[in-house]
């Protein structure tokens, strides 16, 4: 028989926090603290593999499964003394999504489930309250309506406005027993009227319904996208939670909250947490209510005159703070906890690892080590590479004056500047226009996801630091404000209202501080981060872990000074190209492409050859002996050419020649299929002279750093898109007969390698040749994905995105390496070199010397280091050191 159930509670659990695959997240950590004896209301957890039987047999599920849950509602019964759909305790449930990994809010949840015409009463009776028995009825069919039968739930709350109105209230809480049965009736009605069939009544038929539901959500737009922007697969399936409902809207000794055993945006080390007195859950993540801080130094911090948790309910406070050290030692990571007062007494109802900034999880995981709860390799793993893309964000200059418009809470730090949008798709809009938005909303709801992740900031006029903004902006990176309760968003009229009555329309200009909470008008100075702190300890434990080096792809001085402050040890990468099209040299460049005769391409040649050497003695002298690879010139010549008619006509002008000879000229050295044409070591062997004034350059620009930083250059020189031994030995010889006559000139021995890329299957395949004259291999992974699926590198965006809609790949594979195919080539030409040569160098320089998980696959082939942009230094430096640790403790991370 499968188990499909597994139940919790009385301070016992069938299942660990370990079986997260088949529980979920939210499933297996109840049932862990079911297990350590906390007071977690019974439930159970219908196994994450039932998502897929359901979706296999036509939304059916299996009847043992049936059986099964039947009998944990027995067990429920007995552990709560009440009774599913009886009197006169009648049990109700919560029904809830629970996936492996962390979904806020993208799948759906029915809470109060078991609550009829005839229930209510019992409820009412029980409680002593018939008004919480409506207001929970109402709720309830709401909730249900919504989703599982379809019905939008703001048509609910357009009744529930008029007769609010009717009634004279204003608040929901005004409403009396009465006036809510009213409202149920209402609702029931409308049910009937739009749906042509009734409100469920028998509570059987409620929880498979709501089951079913929950299982259904697993395939909702919305959560089909959330896992698609963080790699969740679709196998993976929810588990659902059934649990008896505890209530948190039983009157004022009553009370549901969220907590962070640390601060989740600055990593501080204080519990920090919200709730709302008589309240249900949802209506604290929902952020229609800004809720009230549950300690007095968050209260305090705030400047809120509403009362904490901790003033207000001291002894569930007092036990819930113990809890939450219990938990965070048990865990030893920081805990995101949602929990329950019903009438004085605390109950848990979640705890999982809590999101964070970048920013908080260095503080905790470097505070952790401190105090001795992990190690400084967990540590490291602790922190996912991307992640420190938000470090990396600009700040507010300092030393600006602030023309602040309006204030709210800091959700999510940086600093971003952008244009009004009020709606999710005008976000989107506007990205693939190459704009840059804030999204300025009341406030999010997962709808939103799209234009959240399109935007560069988001502003939100109500909820607090839980608020679905707050915490999916938190969790992308993306710098937030939220509850900016000054400003007033008017949707009718498309105008933001600041304070003294500012308008702004959409298309204006502001500037948000996710750090302080302000929300500026327009664009403001941005600095960049420091670097220091927790960051660097944690850049320097990451550093003792890994094995491979971390190089930068840089051409200018800026790109190298940058990459050296994010820690680079050396360039994989320069391509010369880059320098010839800076100022007046594309000029000297033409003239040398356009030149009819070795003598005219000589004479333009001498002119670059200067500047050229200019631009590596400082490149040299900026990485001050540590190595730098130099790369020949690679792209076909009339990528340097005028390609209009007017530029055309310009450069035709400036060369003192008519425009129809240099169309003449263009139209000669045109072809067909550039990337696959004369370009690379091609251009070399025809043009020698080029790759000759290169070398010189190179070794002239090498004696000269040396002396300016006392340290000799360790250089290498590299020959692009190498297919046979052949084409490699006559670039070799030309650069070593420069090297020769430089040395004698100079009268300093020059040290260097000469190496290749590995960028074109043929070069892979023929490694061991190529080998005995390359010292070194860099792996030009940009060319060789190209080359390997015969999938141009510049077209593959029309139709790569198609594939993985239709699952034909999972991954760009120009983004993370294909370690199949690709992947295959670099293991062969990495053994194969390396037999023919054995201290023979590699690396990789195409963009995927920067992806996390390329990463771990060049560290798991043995290459020598990596080499990617300077911004993703720290990233590759980090995914380097992970990939070290999951290689010697055989856990690939
Ligand atoms: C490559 O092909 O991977 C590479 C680094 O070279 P480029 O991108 O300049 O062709
Ligand atoms: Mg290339």
């Amino acid at each position: 028989m499968t188990k499909w159930v597994y139940r919790f509670g009385g301070g016992e659990a069938e299942g660990r926090s370990a079986d997260v695959e088949r529980l979920g997240g939210k499933g297996a950590n109840l049932a862990e603290m079911a297990s350590l004896g906390l007071p977690v209301p019974p439930g159970l957890t219908i196994v994450a593999e039932a998502c897929a039987f359901y979706f296999d047999n036509d939304k059916a599920l299996p009847e043992e499964l049936k059986a099964q849950v039947l009998e944990g509602i027995a067990a429920m019964e007995e552990l709560t003394g009440r009774t599913f759909g009886g009197h006169p305790k009648p049990l109700l449930l919560s029904i809830r999504s629970g996936a492996r990994a962390s979904m806020p809010g993208m799948m759906d949840t029915v809470l109060n489930l078991g609550l009829n015409d005839e229930t209510v009463q019992a409820l009412g009776h029980d409680a002593g309250d018939a008004r919480f028995a409506w207001d929970s009825y109402r709720r309830f069919i709401q909730m249900y309506a919504d989703v599982v039968m379809g019905l939008d739930h703001e048509v609910f709350e357009e009744i529930l406005e008029d007769e609010k109105a009717r009634f004279g209230h204003e608040y929901d809480t005004d409403l009396s027993a009465v006036e809510w049965q009213h409202v149920v009736g209402i609702y029931k009605q409308m049910i009937e009227e739009e749906l042509g069939e009734s409100f469920p009544q028998d509570p059987h038929v409620q929880l498979w319904g709501a089951i079913a539901a929950v299982f259904s959500s697993w395939m909702n737009p919305r959560a089909k996208t959330y896992r698609t922007l963080h790699r969740i697969p679709e196998e993976w399936g929810t588990a659902v939670n059934v649990q008896a409902m505890v209530f948190g809207n039983l009157g004022s000794s009553s009370a549901t909250g969220v907590a962070f055993t640390r601060n989740p945006s600055t990593g501080e080390r204080a519990l920090y947490g919200e709730f709302l007195v008589n309240a249900q859950g949802e209506d604290v993540v929902a952020g229609i209510r800004t809720p009230q801080s549950i300690t007095e130094e968050g209260r305090l911090a705030s400047g809120s005159e509403k009362p904490s948790m901790e003033k207000l309910m001291p002894e569930a406070f007092a036990e819930f703070k113990e809890i939450c050290g219990r938990l965070e030692a048990h865990y030893r990571d920081m805990q995101d906890l949602e929990f329950t007062v019903e009438r004085g007494k605390l109950w848990m109802l979640q705890t999982r690892s809590g999101k964070r900034t970048t920013r908080a999880a260095m503080k905790i995981a470097v505070d952790m080590v401190a105090e001795g709860l992990i190690t400084e390799e967990e540590a490291v793993c602790r922190i996912e590479p991307p992640s420190l893309d938000q470090l990396l964000h600009p700040t507010i200059d300092p030393r600006v004056e602030r023309h602040v418009i309006g204030s709210g809470l800091p959700a999510s730090p940086g600093a971003a500047t952008g244009e009004v949008v009020f709606t999710a798709e005008e976000a989107v809009q506007a990205e693939a226009e190459g704009r840059k938005v804030i999204l300025v909303r009341i406030e999010t709801s997962p709808e939103d996801i799209h234009g959240m992740h399109a935007a560069e900031g988001i502003l939100t006029t109500r909820g607090g630091m839980t608020s679905h903004a707050a915490v999916v902006a938190r969790g992308m990176g993306i710098p937030c404000v939220v509850g900016a309760g000054s400003m007033r968003v008017d949707m009718r009229n498309e105008v933001l209202i600041g304070v003294a009555g500012m308008t702004l329309k959409r298309g204006d200009t502001i500037t948000i501080d996710g750090s302080s909470g302000q929300v500026l008008e327009g664009a403001v100075p941005m600095i960049q981060p420091e670097l220091s702190g927790d960051f660097g300890k944690l850049m320097a434990w990451a550093d003792k872990c890994r094995r491979m080096t971390v190089r930068t792809n840089a051409d200018t001085p800026q790109d190298a000074r940058a990459a050296r402050s994010f820690g680079a040890e050396g360039i994989g990468l320069c391509r010369t190209e880059h320098m010839f099209f800076e100022g007046d040299r594309i000029q000297v460049m033409r003239e040398m492409i356009l030149a009819e005769d070795e003598g005219g391409r000589r004479a333009a040649l001498a002119k670059l050859l200067p500047m050229q050497r200019s631009d590596f003695v400082e490149l040299f002298s900026i990485m001050h002996g540590l190595p730098v690879t130099i790369r020949l010139l690679d792209p076909p010549l009339h990528e340097f050419l005028p390609k209009t008619e007017a530029e055309i006509a310009d450069v035709a002008k400036a060369m003192g020649m008519s425009p129809a000879f240099l169309a003449r000229r263009i139209d000669a050295i045109h072809e067909f299929n550039p990337m696959l044409g004369h370009r690379g070591c091609r251009l070399a062997i025809s043009y020698p002279e080029i790759a000759e004034m290169q070398a010189r350059a190179i070794f002239e620009a090498a004696v000269e750093a040396a002396k300016v930083t006392g340290e000799p250059v360790e250089l290498e020189i590299m020959v692009p898109l190498v297919s046979l031994r052949t084409e490699l030995d006559y670039v070799k010889d030309v650069i070593d007969r420069v090297a020769e006559d430089v040395a004698k000139e100079s009268g300093t021995p020059i040290h260097y390698l000469v190496g290749t890329m590995i960028e074109l299957p043929r070069a892979a395949i023929r490694a061991h040749v190529i080998a005995e004259t390359a010292e070194f291999f860099s792996f030009g992974t940009n060319d060789l994905t190209q080359t390997t699926f015969g999938i141009s590198r510049d077209d593959a965006a029309a139709f790569i995105p198609t594939y993985q809609r239709k699952g034909i790949i999972e991954h760009d594979p120009f983004i993370s390496l294909d370690f199949d195919g690709v992947g295959e080539l670099i293991r062969l030409a990495a053994e194969r070199g390396r037999k023919a040569r054995n201290d023979l160098k590699l690396g990789i320089c195409g963009e995927h010397g920067g992806d996390p998980a390329s990463i771990h696959f060049c560290e798991d082939s043995g290459l020598d280091y990596v080499s990617c942009s300077p911004f993703r230094v720290p990233i590759a430096r980090l995914a380097a050191a992970q990939a070290a640790i999951g290689k010697r403790t055989g856990d690939p991370l």
